[in-house]
């Protein structure tokens, strides 16, 4: 039976457990949201010796950063001179130099920290999946190149002996990539926050939260913190709080698959040296291994009524298209996840009122951009100064139509994987 349960938290290695928030306590800073960016700046803030504390309605990494496929990718998913073309020419450059360099970033944290998330740095494979998605790859092949990014156009021979499958036209290979186990990675950012001083707090959702003269106070069901300073780092999972104007997203639903263990030696041809890899499509499917040697095949869609048999059963014949030589893979669980998608697909830090912020918006790309950001943020706090921030502070965040969007992805992944293989 397929089971609805998340691969990652089943797989846990890194050990991370934080009490429940039952007094009322004060600090410098307050984070809520555990997620890679609340994580990330929590570390940032208490390297610094500042007292923060991290709020977690659930566990830390419940949100998108314990469900996602676990590609570490340089970059957001637009290319860089459609960045520079929505946010100009300086403020374009700057982020994406920033996220050129945050799967470094992230691989340099796993390592300081001893993260136990199986880090693979082989770079990942963005694959074409027809001609026009190998066009648009030669495009941000030459404008990766054109700024001294390590990145590789193949062509389709090439590609299929990487995935050791024949249905891609060719990838981009993105040497500064890799994957990760991303929950662990998330527990593991919460677990060296903490040693270096952080408090963090979890099954404690705020519900409301206030300025009294000059402290921000966040209160749970069974406690309070005070601080001059707050962060929101709730993304597409915006729980609870009933404070307002906060950045609200469209939100599209990404699920993903996890077959049986496959054994060594059907692994040989197929994804042998580990890339993980996603596709062109505008209702993009994505593919990686896990370290139990299972297949995980990602893509849009929610998986519940009767989007789950639509979702579900393209799976199955998409992981037999993909690899006909798996004949006796079967899909074991299945798990899925809120994206949020900012209205030009930019992650945006937003000032809420004085001393407290958001960072939302991540589009889909938020393991290097949520620990950039995060990490940033966090220094900003303790500083005040902008030039630490990959993007300046925007204020008034609004976007039209989020449901109507919404609802087109979900029904046009329908359509697309009742009538594709
Ligand atoms: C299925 C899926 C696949 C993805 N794949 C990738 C990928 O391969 N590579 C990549 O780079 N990005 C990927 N992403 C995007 C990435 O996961 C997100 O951008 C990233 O996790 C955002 O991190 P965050 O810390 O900002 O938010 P989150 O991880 O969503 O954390 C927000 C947290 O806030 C908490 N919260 C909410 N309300 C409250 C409240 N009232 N009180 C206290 N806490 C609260 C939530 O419980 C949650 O834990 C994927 C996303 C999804 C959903």
């Amino acid at each position: 039976m397929l089971e609805p349960k998340n691969h990652w938290a089943d797989t846990s290695k890194e050990v991370f457990t934080a009490h429940r928030l039952d007094d009322h306590i004060s600090a410098d800073i307050i984070i809520v949201g555990g997620g890679f960016t609340g994580c990330s700046a929590a570390l940032e803030v208490a390297k610094s010796g500042a007292k923060v504390v991290v709020i977690e309605a659930h566990g830390i990494g419940y949100g998108g950063s314990g469900r996602n496929v676990g590609l570490v990718n340089a970059g957001l998913w637009l290319p860089p001179d459609d960045i520079i073309s929505r946010i100009g020419k300086k403020d374009g450059v700057h982020l994406i130099t920033s996220l050129s360099l945050a799967p470094q970033e992230v691989f340099n944290l796993i390592k300081t920290y001893q993260i136990q998330c199986n880090p693979v740095q082989s770079g990942t494979l963005h694959c074409a999946h027809s001609t026009s998605g190998f066009k648009d790859l030669i495009q941000r092949h030459s404008q990766w190149k054109a700024l001294g990014a390590p990145v590789e156009l193949l062509g389709a021979q090439e590609t299929q002996k990487l995935i050791g499958t024949k249905l891609y036209y060719g990838a981009l290979w993105d040497h500064r990539a890799g994957t990760i186990q991303p929950l662990d990675y998330c527990k593991g950012l919460a677990r060296a926050a903490v040693a270096k001083g952080a408090e963090v707090y979890e099954n404690s959702p705020v519900l409301s939260v206030r300025k009294n003269h000059a402290l921000w106070q966040a209160v749970t069901e069974y406690g309070s913190v005070n601080a001059p300073r707050i962060l929101f780092c709730t993304n597409a999972y915006q729980d609870k709080i009933h404070q307002k104007p906060r950045g609200k997203t469209t939100i599209i639903n990404y699920f993903q698959a996890v077959t049986n263990s496959i054994s060594n030696d059907q692994w040989a041809d197929i994804l042998a040296q580990g890339q993980g890899c996603w596709d062109t499509a505008m209702i993009m499917t994505s593919l990686r291994k896990s370290v139990d040697n299972r297949l995980i095949l990602g893509a849009i869609g929610t998986p519940v009524g009767l989007g789950r048999r639509i979702h579900l059963n393209w799976a199955k014949r998409k992981i037999k298209s993909l690899f006909p030589s798996l004949p006796d893979v079967s899909l074991e669980a299945f798990w899925f996840g809120e994206i949020a998608m900012s209205n030009n697909y930019i992650p945006k830090i937003q000032r809420l009122g004085d001393q407290s912020y958001e960072i939302f918006g991540f589009s889909g790309r938020g393991i290097g951009p949520g620990t950039v950001l995060g990490t940033a943020m966090g220094k900003y706090l303790m500083t005040e100064d902008e030039d630490y921030l990959p993007i300046p502070i925007t204020q008034g965040y609004s976007e039209r139509s989020r449901a109507g969007k919404t609802l087109f992805f979900e029904m046009a992944s329908r359509a697309f994987h009742f009538a594709t293989r």
